[in-house]
């Protein structure tokens, strides 16, 4: 419904993570917590962590927003789970980079679903919808007191 142009097989991997999301719930025992809105389109999320040793031991959000921002931050939590805060920053700093167009970045098998959000790059004002969870887990990273490390 949002982007008719899509493939349409992505689009149905978007819509079930927007219908079904992955670790939607609030976080009971949070390290740190980062809340971010894109008020072009209206979307919002709270993303929750819980960092332990370095390592991202839980990952929960709660949001609302349009089917992209909701469905990028679903694939994108149940990737982050019990990676390394190194791995972390790589896959967003890998994510941005398909959403400015990388070919390169799209083929990564280490983005997962996420691939499914390629074609969203074609469409300016829905990238930021796409990067909302990411940009707010660079901000969670940024907070984290060895997140300068990486
Ligand atoms: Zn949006």
């Amino acid at each position: 419904m949002d982007t008719p142009q899509l493939n349409s097989l992505y689009q149905q991997l978007i819509l079930e993570h927007y219908r079904n999301p992955r670790n939607k719930a609030e976080l009971a025992e949070k390290t740190l917590e980062v809340h971010l809105a894109n008020p072009v389109c209206g979307d919002e999320i709270r993303l929750q962590l819980r960092i332990e040793d370095d390592r991202i031991a839980a990952a929960k959000f709660v949001g609302s927003g349009c089917s992209i921002s909701q469905a990028a931050v679903s694939m994108m939590t149940t990737l982050l789970q019990g990676r390394s805060l190194a791995d972390a920053d790589a896959l967003a700093k890998r994510f941005t980079e398909m959403m400015h167009g990388s070919e390169e970045a799209a083929k990564d098998k280490a983005l997962g679903d996420l691939r499914a959000l390629r074609g969203v790059s074609k469409f300016p004002v829905r990238i930021k919808c796409a990067l909302l969870g990411f940009d707010a887990l660079q901000q969670a990273l940024e907070k984290h007191p060895a997140g300068d490390k990486h």
